[in-house]
Protein backbone atom coordinates (compact mmCIF):
# COMPACT_ATOMS: atom_id res chain seq x y z
CA UNK A 1 0.00 0.00 0.00
CA UNK A 2 1.05 3.56 -0.59
CA UNK A 3 2.62 5.09 2.50
CA UNK A 4 1.81 9.30 2.72
CA UNK A 5 5.07 10.84 4.71
CA UNK A 6 3.73 13.65 4.75
CA UNK A 7 -0.32 15.11 4.54
CA UNK A 8 -3.05 18.03 5.37
CA UNK A 9 -6.43 17.95 4.85
CA UNK A 10 -8.87 21.16 6.11
CA UNK A 11 -12.29 22.25 6.49
CA UNK A 12 -13.23 25.23 3.80
CA UNK A 13 -11.73 27.49 1.22
CA UNK A 14 -10.70 29.74 4.02
CA UNK A 15 -7.92 27.63 4.62
CA UNK A 16 -6.33 28.04 1.33
CA UNK A 17 -3.43 30.36 2.66
CA UNK A 18 -2.97 29.02 5.92
CA UNK A 19 -1.94 25.99 4.10
CA UNK A 20 0.09 27.59 1.58
CA UNK A 21 1.96 29.23 4.38
CA UNK A 22 2.20 26.08 6.39
CA UNK A 23 4.18 24.32 3.63
CA UNK A 24 7.73 24.45 5.13
CA UNK A 25 6.85 23.17 8.73
CA UNK A 26 4.82 20.24 7.18
CA UNK A 27 7.49 19.10 4.36
CA UNK A 28 10.61 21.01 5.51
CA UNK A 29 10.62 20.66 9.20
CA UNK A 30 8.36 17.37 8.84
CA UNK A 31 6.13 19.10 12.12
CA UNK A 32 2.30 18.61 11.72
CA UNK A 33 2.04 20.57 15.41
CA UNK A 34 3.79 23.89 13.68
CA UNK A 35 2.26 22.99 10.22
CA UNK A 36 -1.59 22.99 11.87
CA UNK A 37 -0.27 26.25 14.35
CA UNK A 38 0.82 28.43 11.61
CA UNK A 39 -2.14 27.28 9.00
CA UNK A 40 -5.32 27.85 11.93
CA UNK A 41 -4.03 30.98 13.12
CA UNK A 42 -3.59 32.80 10.04
CA UNK A 43 -7.38 31.59 9.65
CA UNK A 44 -8.23 32.97 12.86
CA UNK A 45 -6.68 36.39 12.35
CA UNK A 46 -8.16 37.07 9.28
CA UNK A 47 -11.54 39.44 9.84
CA UNK A 48 -12.59 39.05 6.74
CA UNK A 49 -13.89 34.97 8.08
CA UNK A 50 -16.76 35.56 9.97
CA UNK A 51 -17.04 32.25 12.45
CA UNK A 52 -13.45 32.05 13.42
CA UNK A 53 -11.30 33.70 15.97
CA UNK A 54 -10.64 37.93 15.08
CA UNK A 55 -13.81 38.93 13.33
CA UNK A 56 -15.81 35.91 14.31
CA UNK A 57 -19.73 36.90 14.92
CA UNK A 58 -20.03 37.46 18.37
CA UNK A 59 -22.65 35.94 21.09
CA UNK A 60 -26.06 37.24 21.85
CA UNK A 61 -24.60 40.11 24.27
CA UNK A 62 -22.49 41.22 21.28
CA UNK A 63 -19.23 39.37 22.78
CA UNK A 64 -16.98 37.18 20.93
CA UNK A 65 -16.64 33.30 22.70
CA UNK A 66 -14.10 31.21 20.90
CA UNK A 67 -14.18 27.46 21.21
CA UNK A 68 -10.67 25.72 20.00
CA UNK A 69 -9.19 21.79 20.46
CA UNK A 70 -5.93 20.43 19.49
CA UNK A 71 -5.34 16.77 19.74
CA UNK A 72 -2.26 14.56 18.91
CA UNK A 73 -2.68 11.47 17.64
CA UNK A 74 0.86 9.50 19.20
CA UNK A 75 0.32 10.68 22.68
CA UNK A 76 -3.69 10.98 22.45
CA UNK A 77 -3.11 13.98 24.75
CA UNK A 78 -5.13 16.83 23.70
CA UNK A 79 -6.05 20.50 24.73
CA UNK A 80 -9.59 22.24 24.57
CA UNK A 81 -10.76 25.85 25.17
CA UNK A 82 -14.60 27.13 25.21
CA UNK A 83 -16.23 30.08 25.31
CA UNK A 84 -12.81 32.18 25.35
CA UNK A 85 -12.55 35.96 25.26
CA UNK A 86 -10.23 38.65 24.19
CA UNK A 87 -7.72 35.70 23.44
CA UNK A 88 -6.08 36.37 19.92
CA UNK A 89 -5.14 32.59 19.66
CA UNK A 90 -7.31 30.03 20.35
CA UNK A 91 -5.55 27.03 18.75
CA UNK A 92 -2.19 28.28 20.73
CA UNK A 93 -3.92 27.80 23.87
CA UNK A 94 -5.38 24.81 23.02
CA UNK A 95 -2.15 23.57 22.26
CA UNK A 96 -0.48 24.56 25.20
CA UNK A 97 -3.11 22.78 27.05
CA UNK A 98 -2.36 19.66 25.33
CA UNK A 99 0.90 19.32 27.07
CA UNK A 100 -1.04 18.79 30.34
CA UNK A 101 -2.62 15.81 31.34
CA UNK A 102 -5.32 17.28 33.41
CA UNK A 103 -6.93 20.69 33.80
CA UNK A 104 -6.33 20.58 29.86
CA UNK A 105 -9.86 21.56 29.13
CA UNK A 106 -10.49 25.01 30.12
CA UNK A 107 -13.47 27.36 29.43
CA UNK A 108 -14.81 31.04 29.93
CA UNK A 109 -13.26 32.84 32.62
CA UNK A 110 -10.45 30.13 33.61
CA UNK A 111 -9.55 29.64 29.84
CA UNK A 112 -9.04 33.32 29.62
CA UNK A 113 -7.55 33.43 32.97
CA UNK A 114 -4.74 30.52 32.12
CA UNK A 115 -4.21 32.08 28.68
CA UNK A 116 -3.43 35.43 29.98
CA UNK A 117 -0.82 33.87 32.97
CA UNK A 118 0.93 32.15 29.93
CA UNK A 119 1.81 35.58 27.98
CA UNK A 120 -1.18 34.42 25.01
CA UNK A 121 -1.46 37.62 23.50
CA UNK A 122 -4.85 39.69 24.39
CA UNK A 123 -7.21 40.92 21.81
CA UNK A 124 -10.85 42.49 21.37
CA UNK A 125 -11.80 40.00 19.06
CA UNK A 126 -15.17 41.96 17.84
CA UNK A 127 -14.18 43.74 14.66
CA UNK A 128 -16.32 46.70 13.21
CA UNK A 129 -17.69 44.91 10.57
CA UNK A 130 -18.67 41.88 13.03
CA UNK A 131 -20.03 44.61 15.35
CA UNK A 132 -21.94 46.25 13.00
CA UNK A 133 -23.73 43.01 11.27
CA UNK A 134 -24.51 42.15 14.92
CA UNK A 135 -26.51 45.37 15.51
CA UNK A 136 -28.47 45.27 12.12
CA UNK A 137 -29.01 42.15 11.06
CA UNK A 138 -28.50 39.17 14.01
CA UNK A 139 -31.75 37.57 13.95
CA UNK A 140 -31.16 36.85 9.71
CA UNK A 141 -27.83 35.38 9.44
CA UNK A 142 -27.95 31.60 9.89
CA UNK A 143 -24.61 30.54 8.66
CA UNK A 144 -21.83 28.75 10.80
CA UNK A 145 -18.34 27.44 9.71
CA UNK A 146 -15.51 26.21 11.72
CA UNK A 147 -11.86 25.41 10.80
CA UNK A 148 -10.92 21.87 10.92
CA UNK A 149 -7.56 20.20 10.17
CA UNK A 150 -5.58 17.17 10.37
CA UNK A 151 -1.86 17.18 9.66
CA UNK A 152 0.44 14.15 9.14
CA UNK A 153 3.93 13.84 9.49
CA UNK A 154 6.90 11.26 9.39
CA UNK A 155 5.89 10.29 12.67
CA UNK A 156 2.11 10.48 13.30
CA UNK A 157 -1.17 12.46 13.33
CA UNK A 158 -2.63 15.50 14.80
CA UNK A 159 -5.68 17.50 14.67
CA UNK A 160 -6.94 21.02 15.83
CA UNK A 161 -10.43 22.69 15.12
CA UNK A 162 -10.77 26.93 15.91
CA UNK A 163 -14.38 28.77 15.42
CA UNK A 164 -16.48 31.50 17.52
CA UNK A 165 -19.24 29.01 16.92
CA UNK A 166 -22.55 30.04 15.89
CA UNK A 167 -23.15 33.65 15.27
CA UNK A 168 -25.10 35.41 17.99
CA UNK A 169 -25.53 32.05 20.10
CA UNK A 170 -26.44 32.27 23.94
CA UNK A 171 -23.63 33.17 26.44
CA UNK A 172 -21.79 30.61 27.35
CA UNK A 173 -23.27 27.64 24.69
CA UNK A 174 -20.61 25.01 23.49
CA UNK A 175 -20.48 23.32 20.09
CA UNK A 176 -18.60 20.33 19.37
CA UNK A 177 -15.42 21.88 18.14
CA UNK A 178 -13.25 21.58 21.37
CA UNK A 179 -15.13 18.32 22.39
CA UNK A 180 -13.19 15.37 22.17
CA UNK A 181 -15.23 12.69 20.15
CA UNK A 182 -17.17 15.07 18.69
CA UNK A 183 -15.83 17.86 17.08
CA UNK A 184 -12.43 16.09 16.64
CA UNK A 185 -10.58 12.60 17.57
CA UNK A 186 -6.92 11.62 16.70
CA UNK A 187 -5.50 8.18 16.70
CA UNK A 188 -1.91 7.62 14.90
CA UNK A 189 -2.56 3.81 15.16
CA UNK A 190 -6.02 4.49 13.21
CA UNK A 191 -6.63 7.93 11.96
CA UNK A 192 -8.26 11.56 12.82
CA UNK A 193 -11.65 13.22 12.21
CA UNK A 194 -13.12 16.57 12.95
CA UNK A 195 -16.40 18.27 12.02
CA UNK A 196 -18.07 20.89 11.07
CA UNK A 197 -21.94 22.09 11.06
CA UNK A 198 -24.48 22.41 13.87
CA UNK A 199 -22.66 21.47 17.04
CA UNK A 200 -25.83 20.52 18.76
CA UNK A 201 -26.24 17.93 16.15
CA UNK A 202 -22.78 16.48 15.75
CA UNK A 203 -22.15 16.04 19.68
CA UNK A 204 -25.48 14.01 19.36
CA UNK A 205 -23.50 11.41 17.29
CA UNK A 206 -19.88 11.70 19.03
CA UNK A 207 -19.26 11.66 14.87
CA UNK A 208 -15.18 12.29 15.11
CA UNK A 209 -15.07 9.35 17.13
CA UNK A 210 -17.23 7.46 15.04
CA UNK A 211 -15.35 7.94 11.86
CA UNK A 212 -12.22 6.53 13.47
CA UNK A 213 -13.80 3.68 14.80
CA UNK A 214 -15.32 2.98 11.59
CA UNK A 215 -11.60 2.92 10.15
CA UNK A 216 -10.60 1.10 12.97
CA UNK A 217 -13.08 -2.01 12.24
CA UNK A 218 -11.55 -1.90 8.82
CA UNK A 219 -13.34 0.24 6.75
CA UNK A 220 -12.19 2.80 4.05
CA UNK A 221 -11.69 6.36 5.13
CA UNK A 222 -13.95 7.83 2.81
CA UNK A 223 -16.42 5.22 3.53
CA UNK A 224 -16.01 5.92 7.53
CA UNK A 225 -16.72 9.06 6.72
CA UNK A 226 -19.82 8.36 4.69
CA UNK A 227 -21.46 6.08 7.09
CA UNK A 228 -20.51 7.88 10.13
CA UNK A 229 -22.34 10.99 8.82
CA UNK A 230 -25.06 8.85 7.18
CA UNK A 231 -26.23 6.75 9.59
CA UNK A 232 -26.03 9.77 12.50
CA UNK A 233 -28.75 11.72 10.14
CA UNK A 234 -30.99 8.28 9.59
CA UNK A 235 -30.96 7.99 13.40
CA UNK A 236 -31.63 11.34 14.03
CA UNK A 237 -34.39 11.31 11.26
CA UNK A 238 -35.94 8.05 12.94
CA UNK A 239 -36.21 10.11 16.27
CA UNK A 240 -38.34 12.57 14.07
CA UNK A 241 -35.72 15.45 14.26
CA UNK A 242 -33.89 16.70 10.80
CA UNK A 243 -30.28 17.54 11.22
CA UNK A 244 -28.31 19.20 8.46
CA UNK A 245 -25.14 21.18 7.11
CA UNK A 246 -22.76 18.82 8.69
CA UNK A 247 -19.48 18.04 7.21
CA UNK A 248 -16.35 15.63 7.98
CA UNK A 249 -13.21 15.28 7.18
CA UNK A 250 -10.89 12.22 7.95
CA UNK A 251 -7.32 11.16 7.93
CA UNK A 252 -5.90 7.35 8.21
CA UNK A 253 -2.45 6.54 9.55
CA UNK A 254 -1.34 6.07 6.21
CA UNK A 255 -2.03 9.88 5.18
CA UNK A 256 -5.24 8.93 2.77
CA UNK A 257 -8.03 11.22 2.86
CA UNK A 258 -12.28 11.38 3.22
CA UNK A 259 -14.66 13.62 3.20
CA UNK A 260 -18.52 13.61 3.16
CA UNK A 261 -21.16 15.73 3.55
CA UNK A 262 -25.20 16.30 3.68
CA UNK A 263 -24.97 19.90 2.17
CA UNK A 264 -24.52 20.39 -1.54
CA UNK A 265 -21.34 21.11 -1.97
CA UNK A 266 -18.29 21.34 0.69
CA UNK A 267 -15.43 22.80 -0.26
CA UNK A 268 -11.79 21.65 1.52
CA UNK A 269 -8.21 21.86 0.68
CA UNK A 270 -5.80 18.95 0.89
CA UNK A 271 -1.92 18.77 0.14
CA UNK A 272 0.41 16.09 0.33
CA UNK A 273 4.19 14.80 -0.85
CA UNK A 274 2.38 14.01 -4.60
CA UNK A 275 0.39 17.53 -4.46
CA UNK A 276 2.44 19.46 -2.06
CA UNK A 277 0.69 22.79 -3.66
CA UNK A 278 -2.21 23.29 -1.24
CA UNK A 279 -5.24 23.36 -3.43
CA UNK A 280 -9.29 23.69 -3.32
CA UNK A 281 -11.73 20.53 -3.75
CA UNK A 282 -15.21 20.32 -3.44
CA UNK A 283 -17.54 17.40 -2.43
CA UNK A 284 -20.02 17.41 -4.06
CA UNK A 285 -22.87 15.34 -2.47
CA UNK A 286 -25.37 13.94 -5.41
CA UNK A 287 -28.33 12.01 -2.99
CA UNK A 288 -26.13 11.25 -0.72
CA UNK A 289 -23.43 9.56 -3.26
CA UNK A 290 -19.93 12.33 -2.57
CA UNK A 291 -18.22 13.23 -5.82
CA UNK A 292 -14.88 14.84 -5.35
CA UNK A 293 -13.25 17.40 -7.69
CA UNK A 294 -10.34 19.87 -7.50
CA UNK A 295 -11.98 23.22 -7.58
CA UNK A 296 -11.96 25.09 -10.87
CA UNK A 297 -11.05 28.76 -11.54
CA UNK A 298 -15.02 29.02 -12.56
CA UNK A 299 -15.86 27.59 -8.97
CA UNK A 300 -13.23 29.33 -7.60
CA UNK A 301 -14.66 32.76 -8.56
CA UNK A 302 -18.23 32.19 -7.71
CA UNK A 303 -17.98 30.72 -4.37
CA UNK A 304 -19.17 33.25 -2.13
CA UNK A 305 -18.83 31.30 1.06
CA UNK A 306 -16.02 30.60 3.34
N1 LIG B 1 -19.47 23.32 14.83
C1 LIG B 1 -19.55 24.74 15.08
C2 LIG B 1 -20.38 24.98 16.30
O1 LIG B 1 -21.44 24.40 16.45
C3 LIG B 1 -20.12 25.51 13.92
C4 LIG B 1 -19.72 25.06 12.55
O2 LIG B 1 -18.78 24.30 12.39
O3 LIG B 1 -20.34 25.46 11.56
O4 LIG B 1 -20.00 25.79 17.11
Amino acid sequence: MEYIKHAMIATWKMSLDGMHQAYEDLFVKDDRKAALLTAITDVENNPDYHYVGYGGFPNACGIVETDASYMDGNTMQFGAVAGLRDIASPIAVAMELSGKTKDCFLCGEGAKQYAVEHGFESKEMLSNYACQQYKQHRKSIMEHDTVCMIAKDSVGLSCGVSTSGLPFKHPGRVGDSPVIGSGFYCDSLVGSAAATGNGEDVMRGCLSFSVVSFIKAGMDVQKACETALFEHLDRLKTAGYKAGDISLIAMDRYGRCGVATDMKQFPFVMMDDKHPDASVYVCRNENGTMHIQKADEQWLSSWQGD
